[in-house]
């Protein structure tokens, strides 16, 4: 199973996830939301930061269907999917995960047929604080 791995700046990211909120570091100086999580604003310059609550909505951006060869943790799995989620609150704001059919579901628990780009999606965290996505309409 996947896990989170946290850095300094990253940590807020999975301590926020943890309790099941979706946050994106933002500056503080010029509101511009950034992601993955780093010091300094790469609009302005600042150093400032705020962590803002997503609604947790978004839409599938793209996503992919790995085949294999795959590694050995993964062709069990298969066929699953990947996916890049535009965030509602946040559109320049893309994250990687994958759609399943409940929060701690196996990655392979929903039909990759039913995947559509630009199609609704919504943020769950499965008991280790790591965020997936269901459809908004199944
Ligand atoms: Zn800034």
């Amino acid at each position: 199973m996947l896990a989170p791995v946290s850095d300094e700046d990253g940590a807020p990211f999975w301590e926020y996830a943890a309790r099941g909120e979706l946050r994106i570091q933002a500056c503080a100086a010029c509101g511009e939301p950034r992601f993955p999580p780093r010091p300094c604003c790469p609009h302005c310059g600042s150093f400032d930061s705020e962590w803002r609550l997503m609604s947790g909505r978004g839409r599938i951006w793209s996503y992919v269907v790995p085949h294999p060869p795959l590694l050995p943790d993964y062709a069990d799995q298969a066929p699953y999917n990947a996916v890049v989620v535009e965030l509602a609150d946040a559109p320049r704001i893309r994250l990687v995960g994958n759609v399943v059919t409940s929060p701690d579901a196996p990655l392979n628990s929903l039909d990759p047929a039913r995947l559509r780009i630009g199609a609704p999606v919504k943020a769950v965290f499965d008991r280790t604080g790591l965020p997936r996505w269901l459809l908004e309409r199944p």
